[in-house]
């Protein structure tokens, strides 16, 4: 069976979003989708899974609705589904920026350029690229020679970006996400807070890597995407790895949450180092008593203290 994952979002006035939402979590569920979708009273935002039948008669349904008549539909071909769970949320804002005067994206937003343009933007004098997305994700992959925040969430974007304004003053800016629908909104707010040229790449990452001329070219490593496929290839001329193993350093691509579910911090690392540190980001992660990696691999208190043992030792020789 052939299956696909959508990534959409539309920014249009919702009335009742709550109610929207619920009869919505309804119908996904009766077509029988997998996946995540936010619904506010500024408009709608998901990805989901399913079948080509299933897929293709959201998309028919959704555009049958005046509302996201135009909404516009990244579809990538799946192997099985993407998701666990179908969830339809109801949330304050698509993106949460959290801000105490909100942007309106159909208002004020940056300049939309397509792949082709971007590709060629970018590559200008006195132009700045900026990541709108999180550390995590930048470090997987992305455009070569972009700013990288040093943030772990969005709403973490705006402060960052007041902190570091030297790098944008008076450059041309060019902002950049997954699928396009945070910088709808940040590149709103760099334009509210007085930059004067702002554009954003239009169907974000997701878009670039698909379009047939640019062919995803100028992006490095793979990109993050918020489902069980982790990442996604982008640039389909060169592949250059930029992820680095958490423990070695070394490149790596692969994705890992920290076995201890407390903490579930995700760390790019190799099998060998998951087998070696019990895919946990410390000590006290190793240790916890409720290390998901202790219980899946049924390991004694023996094995246990035998694998910390070589870490320990390890670590003394690299430390001498
Ligand atoms: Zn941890």
């Amino acid at each position: 069976m052939e299956y696909r994952v959508l990534l959409y979002y539309k920014y249009v006035p919702i009335e009742d979003p709550e109610q929207f939402a619920i009869d919505h979590l309804e119908f996904c569920k009766e077509l029988g989708l997998l996946g995540r979708i936010l619904v506010s009273e500024e408009g709608i935002n998901g990805t989901v899974s399913g079948t080509v039948e299933q897929t293709e008669k959201y998309m028919q349904a959704l555009r049958e609705d005046p509302r996201f008549a135009d909404t516009v539909f990244k579809v990538d071909e799946a192997s099985g589904h993407a998701f666990k769970k179908m969830h339809v949320r109801h949330k304050k804002e698509l993106v949460n920026l959290s801000l105490e005067d909100d942007v309106n994206p159909l208002e004020i937003t940056g300049k939309h350029l397509s792949p082709k343009e971007f590709y060629e933007n970018m590559q200008q004098e006195d132009t700045v690229v900026i990541d709108a997305r999180n550390d995590y994700e930048y470090d997987l992959g992305h455009f070569r020679g972009a700013i990288r925040p040093d943030i772990k969430t969005f709403r973490e974007l705006p402060d960052w970006i007041r902190d570091n304004n030297e790098v944008l003053e008076g450059k041309k800016i060019l902002t950049y996400c997954t699928g396009g629908v945070r910088c709808e909104k940040f590149s709103g707010w760099l334009l509210k807070e007085g930059h004067q040229d702002v554009s954003q790449l239009d169907g974000g990452i997701v878009t670039y890597g698909k379009d047939p001329e640019v062919q995803g070219k100028l992006w490095d490593g793979q990109c993050y995407v918020f489902d069980e496929r982790i990442s996604v290839p982008v640039n389909r001329v060169e592949h250059v790895i930029v992820g680095k193993d958490y423990f070695t350093s070394e490149p790596c691509e692969r994705y890992v949450n920290c076995a201890n579910p407390e903490c579930n911090k995700q760390i790019i690392c190799s099998e060998e180092n998951e087998y070696k540190y019990m895919r946990s980001c410390s000590h006290e992660c190793r240790v916890d008593p409720r290390n998901l990696y202790v219980k899946e691999h049924e390991m004694t208190e023996e094995e246990i203290s035998a694998r910390l043992a070589e870490i320990d030792r390890e670590n003394k020789v690299t430390s001498r």
